[in-house]
């Protein structure tokens, strides 16, 4: 054996096992299943329910709820998340949400990221689960506010329990119900499983590979519609990045977001509460500023390959828009302070109220339209 094979991690064999037999039954018997016996509607339609429900539950619960508290969720939606988060089979929700904060923390250092995307697509999507690397080894100073949490600590104390009991018995106790046994256990246990883990991980390894940088570029984070729709809304990733508070990853209506769905509706009839957004000023200015340092990127590319050309005007009228845009943030800040000055020291009247909505909606406004600018001016740089 070689020194660099000697001083590797040593593997993690229940894990390694776990993804390796599971994987191997989803590729070989679950088709050999299909082809010679067949599946019943039941069996596909508890396939895709509880796909949704593991899913949902990671997003909704693990992710957005517990590891980085975007909203409160009545005990009652909780303890559904405690149960069906423990059936994805992704570790308890202290174990997940410690590391998901040193992902946040520090993003592609590759010696304290736990699964940096610098260490390469295999190993931010599962490599880093299969040895005792000492970047994923839990740090649980992170979490202290969750260990308070009874649901969160019972969960942690009786995982294994949970988890194996709910892969096992949940799907026989279903294929048990349709008289289809091994045909439900096979697609709403087996496929099921494997679909979710390997969906889940896509979030570690594609969102920080491929797609937009549209917020910022100082950490490997994209936006991706494609991974969204795979990923129950995970997949505006870059914007998620930028704005870890917010509790929805794809902002536009039209963007495929079913954790935000699910949450927003869930405040309507009072089980969440205080969801919190990102004020939309601030999302435009993030987008605004990656947008310039993109045009400034480019202008001095095409100086370099083409000086002969005259850029002038060009870099005349992008030297003007960064002053436009300098004087839309300052007079946002101006606003911003008057308003937390006035809220601070007495009553606000509600026509105060009133303008201050429509002062910020003007001047988001002005930020959009200059947006549409860009693209434009953008078109004549490329
Ligand atoms: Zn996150
Ligand atoms: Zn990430």
């Amino acid at each position: 054996m070689d020194a660099t094979a000697a001083d590797r991690p040593r593997l993690l064999w229940v894990n390694v096992l776990m993804f390796a037999l599971t994987l191997a039954a989803a590729l070989v018997i679950v088709p050999w299943y299909g082809f010679t016996r067949g599946y019943s509607a039941a069996a596909w339609a508890w396939f895709a329910i509880l796909l949704y429900a593991n899913g949902l539950a990671i997003t909704g619960g693990y992710h957005r709820l517990w590891s980085h508290r975007t909203y409160d969720a009545h005990w009652s939606i909780r303890l559904v998340y405690m149960f069906l988060g423990a059936m994805a089979l992704q570790n308890s929700v202290l174990v997940w949400a410690a590391g998901h904060r040193d992902h946040h923390k520090h993003t592609d250092d590759n010696d304290r990221d736990p699964y940096s995307a610098g260490r390469g697509l295999w190993f931010s999507h599962i490599g880093w689960m299969l040895r005792r690397y000492p970047s994923g080894e839990p740090n649980f100073d992170n979490v202290r506010d969750l260990q308070k949490d009874p649901l969160v600590a019972f969960q942690h104390r009786y995982y294994y329990a949970l988890a194996i009991g709910l892969n096992v018995l949940v799907p026989l106790a279903l294929g048990w119900l349709h008289g289809d046994l091994w045909g439900v256990f096979l697609l709403a246990g087996v496929l099921r499983l494997v679909v979710s883990h390997h969906f889940t991980f896509l979030i570690n390894s594609a969102a920080h590979a491929f797609g937009h940088q549209p917020y910022s570029d100082e950490h490997s984070a994209r936006d991706n519609g494609w991974l969204a729709f795979l990923t129950y809304g995970e997949g505006y990733h870059n914007f998620h990045h930028q704005f870890a508070h917010d509790y929805r990853n794809g902002i536009r209506w039209w963007q495929w977001d079913p954790s935000k769905w699910l949450i927003c509706s869930l405040s309507w009839v009072g089980l969440t509460r205080r969801l919190k957004r990102t004020p939309a000023v601030a999302i435009q200015r993030a987008r605004l500023a990656m947008q310039f340092r993109r045009m400034e990127a480019s202008l001095a590319r095409k100086r370099a390959s083409l000086p002969h050309v005259d850029l002038e005007h060009l870099r005349a009228l992008l030297a003007r828009e960064y002053e436009v845009f300098t004087a839309t943030l300052a007079k946002w800040t101006r606003l911003t302070d008057a308003w937390y000055q006035r809220t601070r020291s007495e009553l606000v009247q509600r026509w105060e109220e009133a303008s201050f909505r429509s002062e910020t909606r003007a001047l988001l406004a002005e930020l959009r339209l200059q947006h549409r600018r860009l693209k434009l001016l953008d078109a004549q740089l490329a």
